[in-house]
């Protein structure tokens, strides 16, 4: 049991958790002692505690939106070619069939399924073991629907944004710049152009709170193509800026460009 000192319970609306989105690169960060695990974990003790983390993950990107509703839900090592340390890593919090449920309900105008196979995938464990390492709080996964358009993730961002009122904190998890085409390993590789211009407009645009320009984002020329060559890891920042109200407090926690082509960038609303 964590003590009680140690988290800040403050937050700006206390009626409403905050909405999280996160740049959580490689699965490395789980393990690796570095400047992302430590803001996550920096966040994680400044929080209010939730009821229940809702994740909106880059690795559930399947057909169809489902919600995750195991009591249990595994840890998905959805990933290849790491050391074997990375392996042994668990993440036995709990799952909830009820706050599955509830998000069920509250998007109700849409067909959600109800998903018992699958658990957390690397996008939400690695940064959840940081920020919540006692494993205490549900955690439930919400899938993303390949075939939709970009609109359609930010409208159920905005029918999720009740759930903030109810205890669930919303985790966005993704990467706003992500071409592992073109991801660099050398020690001395620096961030692209492109990668750094595409961040530094997103940036822009989320401060500035103009959405509308983020979910179109294929008109936010060249950079725009090279930074999200596949909608995936992007998607869930559409659902983090829909979920967001008009009194939240933007505050980012992370960033920088990793491999050269990956944007680290992490922000809290509310
Ligand atoms: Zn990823």
């Amino acid at each position: 049991m964590e003590s009680p000192s140690k988290r800040d319970h403050t937050s700006a609306n206390p009626s409403q958790m905050p909405v999280l989105f996160v740049g959580h690169g490689s699965p490395m960060n789980a393990i690796e002692e570095n400047a992302y695990a430590t803001a996550w974990r920096v966040m994680g003790e400044q929080l209010p505690r939730p009821k229940a983390i809702l994740s909106i993950s880059a690795h559930w990107y399947v057909h169809g939106t489902s919600v995750h509703g195991g009591e249990h839900p595994r840890t998905i090592y959805d990933f290849w070619g790491f050391p074997e340390e990375l392996y042994r890593q668990t993440y036995p919090c709990p799952g909830s069939p009820t706050y599955a449920r509830m998000t069920q309900e509250t998007l109700s105008k849409k067909k959600v399924g109800w998903d018992l196979d699958w658990g957390l995938d690397h996008g939400t464990w690695i940064v959840t073991k940081r920020m919540f390492p006692d494993a205490d709080i549900p955690v439930f996964q919400l899938s993303i629907d390949y075939s939709k358009p970009a609109q359609f993730h930010y409208d159920l961002g905005r029918q999720l944004r009740d759930l903030r009122s109810r205890g669930v904190l919303i985790l966005a998890s993704g990467n706003i710049v992500h071409n592992l085409g073109l991801v660099q390993f050398e020690e001395t590789a620096k961030p692209f152009e492109w990668a750094l211009e595409f961040d530094a407009r997103a940036r822009e645009l989320i401060t500035a709170s103009d959405h509308k320009k983020l979910i179109d984002y294929e008109s936010l020329g060249p950079a725009a193509r090279f930074a999200v060559p596949t909608p995936d890891h992007y998607l869930p920042l559409l659902y983090a800026l829909g979920a967001q109200s008009p009194e939240d407090e933007l505050n980012y926690f992370s960033s920088g460009v990793e491999f050269g082509s990956v944007s680290m960038t992490a922000f809290r609303l509310g």
